[in-house]
């Protein structure tokens, strides 16, 4: 069955609606009708069985005929930091990253990222990147919408206390790894991740995370793209401490 997602402010209306991307994805792709049936998610733990009860300009309405809790989330609340990088393998990291489960994307600049662009929204990559997400969590059915925050300077997103665990995959570390760190995740001990750009972390950006609570993990003796990095821990920490390596 396809899923779009309503604003969750736009849910509890008597007639709940799409407008834009997702309305014309409903109309012109897919081509669906009145009377169609869909799943909605409201980016909380809800998904909701409608119907299409009117198609009118570029609003599509529902009526909604039955809802129930789906909690699709991870236990481990996943931060995860971003490097600025190449277009195609950063939006892939968005994309992958709901698929697996990331909770919230910090986009950072550092030394050897691409440069700042300034805000988001303003260089036109807000509605892009939230399509992404949209669309993927569609797809695998998450209902909750993984956080998107404003890109910022690498040094002021280790300053911000988001994770009780706090990993930086190093690829000079040679003797720590994931699976050898004692920590037992839960719910109220959300871990925060951190993966280098393309040309790696300078060492004093390591230092500097170092004295923030950063720990330094290798992810093996072969080096890996920042996005094949990226996925490999979100992986390994979801198979840890997360949702992957335990039973429903
Ligand atoms: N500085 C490197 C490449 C960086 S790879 C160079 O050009 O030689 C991009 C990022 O992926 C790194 O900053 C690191 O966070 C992560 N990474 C890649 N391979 C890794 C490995 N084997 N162990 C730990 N982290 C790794």
């Amino acid at each position: 069955m396809h899923r779009f997602f309503v604003p969750p402010e736009q849910i509890n209306l008597s007639s709940p609606w799409v407008s834009g991307q997702e309305a014309r994805h409903l109309t012109k792709v897919m081509r669906m009708k009145t009377g169609d049936r869909v799943i909605l998610f409201d980016n909380t733990n809800r998904e909701y069985a409608a119907r299409i009860s009117d198609i009118i300009g570029d609003k599509v309405y529902f009526t909604i005929e039955d809802q129930k809790t789906m909690v699709r989330e991870s236990n481990l609340r996943i931060s995860l930091g971003l490097p600025l990088i190449r277009h195609q393998p950063f939006e892939w990291i968005l994309q992958k990253g709901t698929e697996l489960g990331v909770a919230a994307f910090h986009p950072f600049y550092s030394g050897r990222s691409r440069r700042d662009f300034g805000k988001m929204e303003a260089a036109g990559k807000r509605a892009r990147w939230e399509r992404i997400i949209i669309e993927a969590a569609k797809q695998c059915e998450r209902n909750v919408l993984p956080e998107l925050n404003e890109p910022i300077p690498f040094d002021q997103l280790i300053a911000q206390d988001l994770g009780e665990l706090k990993i930086i995959p190093y690829e000079q570390e040679a003797s720590r790894t994931l699976a050898e760190l004692e920590w037992t995740g839960s719910l109220q001990n959300p871990v925060c991740a951190m993966v280098g750009p393309e040309g790696g972390f300078r060492k004093e950006e390591i230092e500097q995370a170092r004295e923030k609570g950063f720990i330094t993990v290798s992810l093996g003796p072969r080096i890996l793209r920042s996005e094949t990095a990226t996925l490999a821990l979100v992986c390994l920490l979801q198979y840890r401490w997360g949702d992957m390596g335990q039973r429903r």
